[in-house]
């Protein structure tokens, strides 16, 4: 048997440790929590490395690394993004990520992060409306009922105390979906048959479609005065929900403006068309939301800090919860130098 040195062993958070953990702190708490250490991320912002993602693109989707670090810890995500999955019974967005040690280099923890990105990406969304949306907004409209939309659902209503949450699909088995998982989980759950009647009385709208073109989800007729926007689906350069029309009339909220003019919204307008940094907001050197008539929009499209808050957050829950395998991935030999020997002593090991 080849032992592996005990100091190197790294923790793996498999997907069914990440349900369980999940499951033990509640998806709501969680999320909640993270917005809590998404927001703490996004008030230290100038100390972070930044770069937009290195992305990898095919004419069907795209591979992207997310890297990060605040001097003391790095963290990337490994992230895709194939709208044409779902066809073939795969996951749009699927992703892992690992965190590391400034100090020597080693990792400190390997993880699954499917579900941590639907849970970061609700948790950074409800914590920009939290910011922005208009004071009171109790009702939100959900178009497109995909793998993040309960994530979105439930963290509004964790962190904006929304109450009403109105689905809409271009396909009624997403919305059927969605409906049965959210209900009994305390909101009034609404399915609708468009998207004009999901947006209907609702203060906050969520686009969270998926689709490799510039789609038009939301026309600039359909949006009134004072609703803030969550625009989540357009995230990649020729992707995008929003008419351009509606861009102009809102004021516009971006996580890092040099990855989000390459992938977000704004990818319609000018490159110098004036945008808020959202961590801005968070530390009073920028306003939010002005007025009640104003639109204010979220133009998400998920940056590495909010990935590295998530990783760092599940790192701070392992100890002792028995939700991690050590993973042999690190090789440490006793002498530093002597890696070659390490094999040959691990050969005359094995034949012994
Ligand atoms: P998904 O494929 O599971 O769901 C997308 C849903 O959109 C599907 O149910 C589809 O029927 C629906 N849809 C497509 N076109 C529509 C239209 N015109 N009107 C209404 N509904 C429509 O995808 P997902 O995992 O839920 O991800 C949704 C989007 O969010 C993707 O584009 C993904 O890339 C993006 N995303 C963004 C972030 C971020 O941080 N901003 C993070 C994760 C995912």
């Amino acid at each position: 048997m080849l032992t592996p040195s005990r100091n190197a062993l790294v923790p793996f958070v498999s997907v069914d440790n990440m349900m369980r953990l999940v499951l033990r702190i509640g998806a709501e708490r969680m999320m909640a929590e993270l917005a809590e250490a998404i927001e703490a991320d996004f008030r230290r912002w100038p100390l972070f490395d930044k770069t937009p993602r290195v992305a990898s693109h095919s004419e069907i989707g795209v591979i992207e690394l997310m890297p990060t670090s605040d001097g003391e810890t790095y963290g990337f995500k490994y992230v895709n993004g194939h709208p044409s999955n779902m066809k073939k019974g795969l996951q749009t967005v699927t992703a892992f990520g690992l965190l590391a040690d400034v100090a020597t280099g080693y990792p400190l923890m390997l993880s699954e992060m499917t579900l941590l990105t639907a849970l970061r990406t609700a948790a950074t969304s409800a914590l920009a409306a939290k910011w922005l949306a208009p004071a009171g907004a109790r009702s939100m409209a959900m178009i497109g009922n995909g793998a993040q939309s309960e994530f979105q659902a439930l963290a509004f209503k964790a962190i904006c105390g929304i109450r009403e949450v109105r689905l809409y699909d271009i396909d009624p088995a997403a919305t059927r979906k969605c409906a049965r998982n959210l209900a009994g989980l305390g909101l009034n759950v609404v399915p609708c048959t468009s998207a004009e009647a999901a947006m209907e009385g609702a203060q906050i709208i969520t686009t969270c479609t998926a689709d490799k073109q510039y789609a038009t989800i939301l026309t600039d007729n359909m949006v009134g005065s004072g609703v803030h926007i969550n625009a989540v689906g357009g995230d990649c350069p020729g992707k995008t929900e929003l008419h351009r029309d509606i861009l102009l009339r809102s004021s516009i909220f971006v996580e890092y403006p040099p990855q989000t003019r390459i992938e977000g919204e704004i990818q319609q307008l000018d490159p110098d068309h004036p945008v808020t940094e959202l961590w801005q907001v968070m530390t009073g050197a920028a306003p939010g939301r002005r007025d009640a008539r104003e639109i204010t929009l979220f133009d998400s499209v998920g940056f590495a800090i909010e990935d590295f808050s998530a990783l760092r957050y599940v790192h701070s829950r392992l100890k002792d919860s028995g939700l991690y395998q050590n993973l042999d991935m690190i090789a440490d030999p006793d002498d530093p130098r002597d890696l070659f020997g390490m094999i040959l002593r691990a050969g005359a090991d094995a034949a012994a």
